[in-house]
């Protein structure tokens, strides 16, 4: 193995220059070379006709010179070279520009390769800037599949080709298996070297989807053993905090005005039990928009309470920790539990003084925002850290939270279901709990996509219900992460309707820029009835509660991703009152559409993360970075997820057969496990 991790600079061809250059692509060591993979391929195999050449298509012809090249100069910094050429089927123009230098290349005669991009002129057929070569050349540009590389200034592809080509020759045979030979049969892999030379220079399609699945199928496989493995360590490592089985909790739950669903029992259970064992919990609470996931939270902080603890619960918005902490203490105000609200926008007189009685622990539950896990918050006693809506937190952001107390049981919920098979890769530390019924009674909200043109209807629709005595939500066009842009498109559509479709009606505006005060004041008038339309940026998406509210209108609702919409939606139908969602959309293109579709196909929160994550993948769904994953360099967690789960299953009967990764077959797994982990976990000590 030795020869691989040698400088890239010593493979045949390429040299101090050249590596300099490899570098900025992440090239260091000649395994780096041979495991940097083409991004594409350009089939060159089939060779056409000329009498069926397309415009615009890039093909490969076998053609036969049939005259001297002419040389045209139009201009003055321009010529232009023309080769006549023909097949059986008709003839055509090799055309070069500025390239006169190659007019004493071709004899009369001559046949030749050529694969280039056709541009027909009236009657005539030209290839322009071609490949060519020799008829049975070995040079082997075309009649094959040529990989086609991420490059680098100042590095073309068929440098890469060549050198890639050298360091195969030289240095493939180094490479050792690192799956024991009984996984290879049991799931018919390629052997890694055969995989390794058919990822760059495939022979076939089929060639090729072998030679990826196989590589795929490893570095998935290292990935979730060592998932699995951090897991488990940290699982049997961090001995937590045993809460008391505590009466209160069930007392709670009959004073509560309605019965819990199947669902919430379930996950209530799931809770209870880890929090009266010694290991530390750990635990993720996936559940549906309006699922009723704060009650579960509120009964966790009880027993946190009656054991003599503290409890926390981080928001990510300044208006979702405030609904929560306005929930919360009502729900708590029959108990002597001490709730208090820490947002950035307190006075630092009124901060201080949480901040004390925190400290004297005074406080038994503290709801906020990141204020929470700033420096100079410290708890008294901290046994229960909750986080909401954790997709908007990173895993760091939880982890800040939880060394607040000593190992304080953690539980984590979210709005944004994710597969499963997902979940384990993205949460593998977390144990997961799945809200999957609605409380009985919500009715769907009716969901309709319409084009701009239907404004004045919207409008007049949007009139008819207030006159009912409903209230709307209007979400004005994202723009593109800036809250500043956002700001103007929301301002505008307000200006228009002030003095336009809804002269007379009470208007309110609501945005990012605000302070946190002005925010709640106009979302307090909102609730208190005091606005019959609330225009808006996305800084309602999460959480916020207005029953009366039964209509969401959304503004080019083609940029926002399903899950945002679906969580957008999840602000009507919370009241008694039939809710509508309507999304007016511009967008044209296919993803668009599609998306829209499914919006008014479905309610289901489940559904339609699956959907997302398949029409944007995981990347952009949930920033795997964010997540402090380490990276692929093959794989894709979402379009490889049924390899995913082949992966899963056999990882799973590794751990069981050898815990730790003793034996002999695993040691070249493990050494890979730790590689891939090296920077990203510190405490993966693999024995
Ligand atoms: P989310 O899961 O989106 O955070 P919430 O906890 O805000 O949902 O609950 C949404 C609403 O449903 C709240 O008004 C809550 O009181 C109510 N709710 C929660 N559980 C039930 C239930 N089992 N039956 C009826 N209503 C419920
Ligand atoms: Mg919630």
């Amino acid at each position: 193995m030795e020869r691989l991790s040698m400088s890239v600079q010593y493979v045949k061809g390429v040299g101090p220059k050249r590596a300099t250059k490899l570098r900025r692509l992440n090239i260091f060591t000649v395994e780096d070379l041979i495991y940097f993979f083409p991004r594409s391929y350009d089939d060159r195999r089939k060779f056409s006709k000329i009498v069926d050449c397309v415009e615009g298509e890039k093909l490969s012809l076998k053609v036969q010179v049939i005259n001297h090249p002419t040389v045209l100069r139009p201009r003055r910094n321009l010529s232009i070279l023309k080769l006549p050429v023909k097949d059986d089927t008709g003839m055509a123009y090799l055309v070069w520009f500025n390239q006169d230098y190659l007019a004493d290349s071709f004899r009369i005669g001559q046949v030749l390769a050529v694969n280039g991009k056709i541009k027909r002129i009236g009657n005539e057929v030209q290839i322009t800037t071609p490949v060519y070569e020799l008829e049975n050349s070995s040079k082997g540009k075309i009649g094959r599949i040529i990989p086609i590389y991420p490059l680098t200034e100042k590095l073309s592809n068929n440098e890469m080709i060549k050198i890639v080509g050298n360091a195969l020759k030289d240095n493939l045979n180094q490479v050792v298996e690192v799956l024991p030979q009984e996984i290879l049969e049991e799931f018919c892999l390629m052997p890694v070297k055969e995989a390794i030379l058919n990822m760059h220079f495939p022979t076939s399609g089929d060639e090729f989807h072998q030679a990826r699945s196989r590589l795929v199928f490893e570095e998935l496989l290292i990935l979730q053993l060592g998932l699995f493995l951090i897991n488990n360590k940290n699982k049997s490592d961090n001995l937590g905090i045993m809460f008391k089985k505590v009466s209160e909790v069930e007392n709670f739950i009959k004073s509560l005005p309605f019965e819990l669903t199947g669902a919430q029992k379930r996950v209530i259970k799931e809770i209870e039990k880890d929090m009266e064992c010694e290991r530390q919990m750990n635990r993720l609470v996936q559940g549906d928009v309006g699922s009723g996931k704060t009650v579960i939270a509120v009964l966790a902080m009880i027993k946190a309470w009656k054991s003599g603890y503290q409890s926390v619960m981080m928001a990510p918005t300044e208006i979702l920790a405030t609904q929560h902490y306005e929930t919360v203490s009502e729900m708590l105000k029959n108990y002597d539990v001490n709730c208090e609200l820490l947002v950035g926008s307190l006075t630092s007189k009124k901060k201080e003084e949480i901040l004390q009685r925190l400290k004297d622990g005074k406080i038994d539950v503290l709801i906020g925002t990141h204020a929470v896990i700033q420096e100079d918050v410290e708890f008294y006693k901290l046994g229960l850290a909750i986080t909401d809506e954790q997709h908007r937190f990173g895993v760091k952001q939880r982890a800040v939270l939880s060394q607040k107390g000593l190992n304080p049981d953690i539980l984590v919920m979210t709005a944004t279901p994710i597969p499963r098979t997902l979940a384990l890769i993205l949460y593998g530390d977390l144990d997961i709990s799945v809200i999957d019924e609605l409380p009985p009674g919500r009715k769907e909200i009716g969901t309709y996509a319409v084009g701009l043109q239907m404004e004045k209807r919207v409008t007049e629709f949007i009139k008819k219900q207030i006159r009912e005595g409903r209230q709307a939500y209007i979400v004005s066009p994202l723009i593109e992460e800036s809250d500043s842009l956002d700001l103007k498109a929301a301002e505008e559509l307000y200006n228009k309707f002030k003095d336009g479709a809804f002269k007379g009606f009470r208007l309110g505006l609501l945005h990012g820029k605000m302070k946190g005060e002005e925010k709640d004041y106009i979302m307090q008038q909102f609730k208190n009835g005091d606005i019959d339309i609330l225009i808006s940026t996305t800084v309602i998406e999460v959480g916020v509660n207005v029953p009366n509210a039964s209509i969401m209108v959304i503004y080019n609702a083609e940029r926002f991703g399903l899950a945002q919409l679906h969580q957008l939606r999840g602000r009507v139908g919370r009241g008694e009152y039939k809710s509508y969602c309507i999304l007016i959309s511009e967008g044209k293109n296919k993803i668009a559409r599609e998306r829209m579709r499914i919006m008014q196909k479905t309610n289901d929160g489940f559904e339609i993360s699956e959907k997302d994550l398949e029409l944007r993948g995981p990347g952009e769904f949930f920033g795997t970075k964010q997540h402090g994953l380490p990276d692929l360099k093959i794989a894709n967690l979402f379009t490889d997820m049924d390899i995913l789960k082949l992966v899963q299953v056999k990882a799973h009967d590794i751990l069981e057969e050898d815990p730790n990764l003793q034996k002999d077959k695993y040691s070249l797994i493990k050494y890979k496990i730790i590689k891939m982990f090296k920077d990203k976990i510190d405490n993966i000590v693999l024995n």
